[in-house]
C-alpha cells in the first residue's frame, strides 16, 4: 500500500507524520471520504468543493489547487492498482511548535489513503439496519460548526460508542434543540405517507454529498421532499427510514431504537435504484 503525503508516496509502514502535527496535537484538520467505482472517483468535484469550504471555514490555505488534488487522488489509485476504492483525503494544520496558534504551522500535512472498497453486507440493503437515537447531542453549530468536515471527531466517537453499546449500526444524534440532526457518519431521511423529509442544514449537520444527490434524485422522481426539523417521536412513526453517506450510499433502516420500521419501502428502493443509475451515468460520461 502506497500512501500519499505532501506530494510523495510512501509504503504504509513508512508513511508517518510528525508528533508535532497540530492534527495530532489538537485535532486541527479536515478530511473527505470518497469512493471510486471502476476507477472513477464519484462526485469528486463536490467533495473537493466541500474540502475547500472546510479549509476556508477554519482559515487554512490548501497549498495544492483543485487540479493538483484531483491528480494526487488518481495517482494514489493507480499507484495502488485500485479501481473500486475507499479514499480518505486528510489535511491537517501541519507540524509546528506546541500551542494553539495556527500560525505556528506554515505547511499543512496532506495525506491520501486509498484501499480496496469492500461492500457492506448484502442483507443490510435487503433487510435494513438497526439505528439508535443516542444521548450524545450533535455539537452546537455555534460551538463548532458541523458543516466543517473536521478531523475533530470526539462528538461523533462518543455517539458511536453509545450506538455500539445499543447494538446499533449507526447512532443518530439530536441537536441542541431536541430535533433529529444526523448520524455519526451519515445523514438521515424519513418517509411518511410518500413524503420524504430530511433535517435542514440549520439543524447543525454536515451537508452530505450523498444527501444533496438524494434530494436532487427525489425531485427528479417527482417525490415530495421537505428539509424540515422533526423529532425522535416522529422518526419512530415513519413508514421508511434510511441513512446516507458516500460509502454506504442509501442504507435502509429496519428499526429505530425499539420501533420497527420494516424492510426497505417503495421510496427507499426507488431512490437506491436512481442512485445506482446515477453512478452508471457518471461512468458512461467520464
Ligand atoms: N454526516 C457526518 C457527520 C459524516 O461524517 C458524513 C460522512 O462521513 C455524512 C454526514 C455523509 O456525508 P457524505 O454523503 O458526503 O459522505
Amino acid at each position: 500500500m502506497q500512501i500519499y503525503i505532501n506530494g510523495a508516496f510512501y509504503p504504509k509502514d513508512e508513511a508517518k507524520v510528525s508528533v508535532f502535527d497540530h492534527g495530532y496535537l489538537y485535532g486541527d484538520g479536515i478530511y473527505e471520504t470518497l469512493r471510486s467505482y471502476d476507477g472513477m472517483v464519484f462526485k469528486l468535484i463536490e467533495h473537493l468543493a466541500r474540502l475547500k469550504q472546510s479549509a476556508d471555514m477554519m482559515e487554512m490555505t490548501l497549498l495544492v489547487d483543485e487540479d493538483g488534488i484531483r491528480r494526487a487522488i488518481y495517482d494514489t489509485l493507480s499507484r495502488n492498482g485500485l479501481k473500486d476504492a475507499y479514499i480518505r483525503v486528510s489535511v491537517s494544520r501541519g507540524p509546528g511548535e506546541i500551542g494553539l496558534d495556527p500560525e505556528l504551522c506554515p505547511t499543512p500535512t496532506f495525506v491520501i489513503i486509498a484501499k480496496q472498497f469492500f461492500d457492506y453486507r448484502r442483507e443490510f440493503y435487503q433487510e435494513g439496519v438497526k439505528i439508535a437515537v443516542v444521548e450524545t447531542r450533535r455539537i452546537h453549530p455555534e460551538t463548532l460548526n458541523p458543516a466543517i468536515k473536521s478531523t475533530n471527531f470526539l462528538n461523533n466517537i462518543f455517539a458511536k460508542m453509545e450506538a455500539k453499546r445499543a447494538g446499533a449500526f449507526e447512532g443518530i444524534m439530536l441537536n441542541h434543540a431536541n430535533f433529529i440532526a444526523e448520524g455519526t457518519i451519515s445523514n438521515i431521511f424519513m418517509v411518511k405517507d410518500g413524503v420524504l423529509t430530511t433535517p435542514p442544514l440549520i439543524a447543525g449537520i454536515l451537508e452530505g454529498v450523498t444527501r444533496d444527490l438524494v434530494l436532487r434524485l427525489a425531485k427528479t422522481l417527482g417525490i415530495t421532499v421537505y428539509e424540515e426539523l422533526f423529532t425522535e417521536a416522529v422518526l419512530g412513526e415513519a413508514d421508511e427510514v434510511f441513512i446516507t453517506n458516500t460509502t454506504m450510499e442509501i442504507m435502509p433502516v429496519k428499526e429505530v431504537g425499539g420501533n420497527v420500521i420494516g424492510p426497505p419501502g417503495k421510496v427507499t428502493k426507488m431512490l437506491a435504484e436512481a442512485y445506482k443509475q446515477e453512478v452508471l451515468r457518471c461512468l458512461r460520461t467520464r
